[in-house]
């Protein structure tokens, strides 16, 4: 699978695709591959392993020092033909999103984008590749029988990272296809950075979010209260988002992102499937929503029917007095 680090740092998907990957190999008997690209790189490689690659193809050269696009499709490319995978795994961030159909592309086979649940078919041994179709309306199983490797990208969040085998040590193929300049390669010029202090909502351990049933940017500050008391943070659905009411990346689900927190707070928000998909897996999710049919009392563990203007308030002082 593709490694993605950025500034000698790998991104958290990569290790919930080692995971994966851990469990994939062991119904095919085979091992799990780290693809690491980069420059100066190699000291990642026993971590790699510790979060279960039994091996690291470790491709180093300057070229491959920022991500862009030809230099690192080139890489993965070479590194598909001389080890010829039966399954390839990216990460569906903006990296892999970019990286991986260019890759599929050049070595001739299919991709499945922002699968959600990987498994091996019992009988035929072929990975089924499992995504949301049809605006989230079905979940589609996909196979890649007749052309190798099977390759995918899976969203950040959804599979489990193992917990780290302590002392492991990574066997290590270095291997370099050359990299040779040519009119393709984009010349980065300049990386300004992003600077932000707000924590990324699929780290939060507490969510407190909101959506069309908040009624109003003002209204959020509900929220923030809440998750202010609490050590939370807030994230909303879509429909907040689209409304202009919070920002698109504290936006849970199928579009936007796969949280695990140990709370999850979802407060006027219905309970659509693409939003489902996002937050069910988080431990507690407690449901605040003023209709008793809404379909997020299907997978809440709590549920309060009711106003949260009314409700939340209450909750906020309630935590603040018992818990100050
Ligand atoms: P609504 O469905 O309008 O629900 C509002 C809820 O608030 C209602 O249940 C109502 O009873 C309740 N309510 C109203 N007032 C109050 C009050 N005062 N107190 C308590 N409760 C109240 N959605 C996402 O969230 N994330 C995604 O990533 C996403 N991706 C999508 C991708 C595709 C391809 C498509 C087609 C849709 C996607 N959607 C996504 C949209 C999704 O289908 C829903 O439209 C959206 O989740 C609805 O958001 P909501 O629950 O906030 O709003």
């Amino acid at each position: 699978m593709f490694i993605q680090q950025i500034d000698a740092k790998v991104t958290g998907v990569s290790y919930e695709l080692l995971g994966k990957g851990r469990e994939l190999a062991e119904k095919l008997n085979s091992d799990v591959t780290a693809v690491l690209l980069g420059h100066n790189v190699g000291g990642l490689c026993d971590k790699l392993a510790s979060f279960g690659a039994d091996k690291v193809v470790l491709v180093d050269d300057a070229a491959l020092e920022t991500y862009t696009t030809e230099p690192y499709t080139h890489a993965v490319h070479s590194v598909i033909e001389k080890y010829k995978p039966e399954i390839f795994l990216f990460g569906a961030t903006a990296i892999g999103r970019d990286l991986a159909p260019r890759v599929s592309a050049r070595v001739h086979t299919g991709l499945t984008a922002d699968c959600t649940k990987l498994e091996i078919d019992e009988e035929s041994k072929l990975l089924r590749m499992t995504r949301p179709a049809f605006g989230g309306n079905i979940m589609a199983t996909i196979l890649c029988p007749d052309f190798r490797p099977q390759m995918a990208t899976v969203r950040p969040g959804v599979m489990k990272k193992i917990l780290p085998i302590e002392g492991a040590k990574a066997v290590v193929d270095e291997f370099n296809p050359g990299f040779e300049l040519n009119n393709k390669y984009v010349e980065v010029v300049e990386i300004i950075k992003k600077v932000s202090n707000k924590v990324d909502i699929m780290d939060a351990k507490i969510l407190v979010s909101g959506g069309r049933g908040v009624g109003s940017p003002e209204n959020f500050k509900l929220l923030k209260d809440l998750a202010d008391a609490i050590g939370g943070e807030v994230a909303s659905s879509r429909a907040s988002v689209d409304a202009g009411w919070t920002e698109k990346d504290i936006q849970v689900g199928q579009t936007g992102k796969t949280v695990r927190p140990s709370v999850y707070f979802a407060c006027g928000i219905s309970g659509a499937i693409q939003h489902l998909a996002g937050m069910e897996e988080s431990d507690l999710i407690i449901a605040i929503n003023k209709d008793e049919s809404a379909p997020i009392f299907d997978v809440a563990d709590v549920g309060i029917v009711g106003d949260l203007n009314k409700i939340l308030p209450i909750l906020t002082e309630k935590i603040k007095t018992e818990f100050a």
